[in-house]
């Protein structure tokens, strides 16, 4: 056995979709010739941007900081990051120390948000008062409010988020199979909003396995907080995703097909269905709402907070 690029006998990797065998330096060589393929023909950056990057200090997120930080190293972009604490006991904290001290060995400007501090409830105490709507709902909405004002108070241009192949192809399939076509047809690489409120999001690990991405950090010797949320399994989305995997096992392009397909359904959709993006104003906190209030504060209303 030997790395199909540099014929090295010390392979680590077989990548399953196309069988090809790939050593350590080949295989970050890889990956990060991919993400950078992917930012340019998505067209994800532009030069001067300051990109504001969501960090967790779970693998996706030091993985997307670690590759755009390329881009700033040759002075294309500047970099700030963010990180959300949720308030998951026994799981959030040690992410929160990950990513300030990857914020620290790169020098970049870098904020930690807490949802109790911001919102005086935190994820923990929400699931004790309600959970008939899941953690993730919570969760999600919180973090996309708290994130969305932030990049606005740190002047950022972009938002950059490490959902990888699978997370984006876990939304496509949930998104269809609950109907929300709404919510799908603002899935994708780069996703604009009309609202000028609302930053440009960008995904450059769109295309990297989940798998890889967890070697390739290894590989690295990146830091990364590997523990799941104890909520995770409870979802949707987690069961999603084990019937995905399983399907993988049998046919190893099935996410790539489903991503391929996905995006060119995507302008058809786009037509189609009328994206509604948010043209008021939350009542309560101000923030981008089509309603009297945004997502984030009706929860609140209804938790009461
Ligand atoms: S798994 Fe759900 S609850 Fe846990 S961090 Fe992710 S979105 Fe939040
Ligand atoms: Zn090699
Ligand atoms: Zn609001």
């Amino acid at each position: 056995m030997q790395c199909s690029k540099c014929g090295n006998p010390k392979v680590i990797y077989k990548r399953q979709q196309s069988g090809q065998l790939l050593c350590k330096e080949c295989f970050i060589d890889s990956i990060e010739k991919k993400v950078i393929k992917t930012v340019k023909k998505e067209k994800l950056l532009d030069k001067g941007d300051k990109v504001l990057v969501a960090l967790s200090g779970g693998k996706d997120s030091v993985t997307t900081l670690e590759i755009l930080n390329t881009f700033r190293e040759r002075n294309i972009i500047d970099i700030c990051a963010l990180t959300v604490d949720e308030g998951i006991a026994n799981y959030r904290q040690d992410g929160v120390d990950i990513a300030i001290r990857h914020a620290e060995r790169l020098g970049i400007q870098h904020k930690v948000v807490s949802l109790k501090e911001d919102y005086g409830i935190s994820l923990d105490e929400i699931m004790q008062r309600d959970n008939h709507k899941g953690s993730c709902t919570y969760c999600g909405v919180f973090r996309r409010t708290i994130i969305n004002k932030a990049a606005r108070e740190m002047h950022a241009t972009k938002i950059a988020t490490g959902h990888n192949l699978d997370d984006e192809v876990q939304a496509i399939m949930m998104n269809y199979l609950e109907g929300n076509i709404n919510n799908l047809g603002k899935l994708g690489a780069k996703t604009e909003s009309d609202a000028e409120e609302f930053t440009v999001k960008i995904k450059p690990l769109r295309e990297i396995p989940e798998r890889e991405i967890g070697l390739y950090v290894v590989a690295k010797d990146l830091e990364v907080h590997f523990d799941s949320c104890p909520y995770a399994m409870q979802s949707f989305r987690g069961e999603i995703s084990e019937v995905i995997n399983q399907l993988t096992q049998k046919h190893p392009t099935i996410k790539y097909s489903t991503l391929r397909g996905y995006d060119k359904i995507k302008p058809v959709m786009k037509k189609e269905f009328k994206t509604d993006y948010a043209h008021g104003r939350c009542e309560r906190c101000g923030e981008p709402s089509s309603n009297r209030l945004c997502k984030a504060c009706s929860f609140l209303e209804e938790l009461g907070v």
